[in-house]
């Protein structure tokens, strides 16, 4: 069995395998080949995979040799064409959008895993990319804002004057939300927080956030925990609650997102007009379209005197530990598809197997991806 580990696009700095991890694998007779330099952003050298027994190559033999790749992003058609078939390629895909190109992997009979659509099950936790990374992201995105922010964000009682502690309003409490607000709340902020799933009222206020109620929310019962899109009147009647927060922030920190769907427009424009110059906002939910008016992903525009960051890779920006998390949960899942003689057993009575597999021997497999593409 051949382990094949890619360096990411330009602008990643992440790597989906560290080398101490890489040794999880050589240790069990797999031969780890890595791409030169794949590591290099999250200080770890070529030297320091070769001192774990993985060995170094170009992008060409990585591709062609081996019988699994790791990445984090997408393989382009360049690389897709240089596969075997049969290769087994796993990361964070977004099958759900990407349902062309999930269609081409199939034409080219790669077989692909992308965990992003894992099961949010208590046995899928400990290989939970969305979550490992979107605590990463939660947390950054608080420093990140408190880096921009022109005051402080604790409370300070000072010889040379009071200082109000910071408002920060978090839109969405899934797993970057929560970062946040608990990252938020340890710098002394005042914090509130809409989410749709009334479910997490509990886990916001046991981190010393208030909730806003807003009634009359879809259940996302049927919906494996995630939200669902909400009716008209309910967002109308959030917008107009959200508008109230909105005018008192200093901060807002925007994760919503519906899985699959665009992301909800929570902050719109007249809100942004009753912002205060100076005030921040981190858009974390910038790829899927933002939660917030005049977001554009992957870029900072200033609206009004008001910084509005759109980002939806922060976690790359903590590559060391980010890398450790997305590697370690890539070892959980392999140990469910390579055998204990070290060859692929790909066995879909397995629901994360299952869940995560989207195409195989020529086929888009995906129940969910199918769906959407006969749409
Ligand atoms: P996500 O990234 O899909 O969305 C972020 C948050 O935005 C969610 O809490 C969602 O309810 C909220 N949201 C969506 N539309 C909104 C709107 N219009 N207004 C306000 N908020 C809105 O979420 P996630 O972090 O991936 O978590 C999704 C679910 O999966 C949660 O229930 C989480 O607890 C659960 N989960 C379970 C496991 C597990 O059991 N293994 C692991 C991780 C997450």
């Amino acid at each position: 069995m051949i382990l094949g580990i890619l360096k990411e696009p330009n602008g990643e700095k992440r790597v989906s395998l560290l080398p101490e991890q890489a040794e999880f694998f050589t240790k069990k007779n797999i031969q780890v080949v890595v791409e030169a330099g794949a590591g290099e952003h999250a200080f770890a050298n070529d030297d320091s995979y070769l001192s774990k027994k993985a060995t170094i190559h170009t992008r060409q033999e990585v591709l062609q040799n081996s019988d699994i790749i790791l990445s984090i992003h997408p393989l382009t058609d360049t690389d897709t064409g240089q596969l075997k078939p049969g290769t087994v390629i796993a990361g964070i895909y977004a099958p759900l959008f990407a349902r062309k190109l999930m269609q081409e992997w199939a034409v080219k009979n790669i077989w692909c895993f992308s965990l992003d659509m894992i099961p949010r099950t208590t046995r899928a936790q400990n290989m939970d990319v969305l979550s490992s990374q979107a605590n990463i992201a939660g947390y950054r995105a608080v420093l990140l804002a408190a880096g921009l922010f022109p005051r402080y964000f604790p409370m300070f009682m000072t010889a040379a004057g009071s200082i109000a502690p910071a408002k920060v309003l978090i839109l969405g409490a899934g797993v970057a939300g929560l970062q946040a607000i608990a990252t938020a709340r340890r710098l002394g902020a005042v914090v509130e927080v809409s989410d749709t799933r009334p479910s997490v009222k509990e886990e916001v206020m046991s981190l010393g956030a208030k909730f806003i109620e807003v009634e009359g929310a879809a259940d996302p019962s049927q919906a494996g925990g995630y939200a669902v899109e909400q009716s008209d009147t309910f967002k109308q009647k959030q917008l107009q609650r959200l508008s109230e927060s909105v005018t008192k922030s200093d901060i807002i920190i925007a994760t919503a997102q519906i899985p699959g769907k665009p992301a909800p427009l929570l902050i719109t424009e007249a809100m942004l007009q009753k912002m205060k110059p100076g005030s921040v906002i981190i858009d974390l939910a910038a790829a899927t379209g933002g939660n917030v008016f005049g977001t554009r992903n992957d870029q900072t525009v200033v609206y009004r005197g008001i910084t509005i960051v759109g980002n939806s890779n922060l976690q790359s920006d903590m590559p060391t530990d980010a890398s450790k998390m997305y590697g370690k949960n890539m070892f959980n899942f392999l140990q469910l598809i390579i055998d204990k003689e070290g060859k692929t057993d790909i066995n879909f009575n397995d629901d994360i197997v299952k869940g995560c597999c989207i195409t195989y021997n020529g086929s888009v497999v995906n129940e969910r991806v199918k769906t959407l593409i006969n749409e």
